[in-house]
């Protein structure tokens, strides 16, 4: 069933008052993705890769038109201590947040939400030096 079939079988905010029990391949790393233990109602990203698709404008909406690809970037942590992914759309680059799923690829989350501190925009070696900047005195001894 392509998406234009679909839109016309449920619509608008369809998927906001029902489970979303749609089974997909990803597009990234082409597991099959079902919905049974994602411990949630909306399976909206691959468990394995964290890539999604833009369907959404609002969680669970299918409203919107682009369908590109959308890479995790990012995951922070809510009020209640509950983790999310930020997701990036390659194609027109919307964000969005998305509830992490039970069954999420944990070493996938780690490595994103430290790649910030794996990465820095500066040269590590420099960190003395800019400590000593800030008033510190940046000194291994
Ligand atoms: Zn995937
Ligand atoms: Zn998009």
């Amino acid at each position: 069933m392509n998406r234009e079939n679909k839109r016309k079988a449920y619509a608008n905010g369809y998927y906001k008052s029902h489970p979303c029990d749609d089974v997909f391949t990803c597009k990234v790393c082409g597991r099959l993705v079902v919905p049974s233990g994602a411990g949630s109602d909306h399976r909206n990203h691959c468990p394995n890769c964290l890539a999604s698709l833009h369907l959404d404008d609002e969680p669970g909406d299918r409203s919107a038109d682009c369908g590109g690809i959308m890479d995790p970037v990012g995951v922070w942590v809510r009020k209640s201590g509950e983790w999310a992914i930020i997701h990036r759309c390659r194609q027109c680059g919307h964000f969005s947040s998305n509830r992490v799923a039970a069954d999420d690829n944990p070493m996938k989350l780690m490595s994103i939400a430290l790649r910030p501190l794996t990465n820095p925009p500066f040269p590590l070696e420099r960190i003395g030096e800019l400590t000593a900047l800030m008033g510190g005195d940046g000194s291994m001894i």
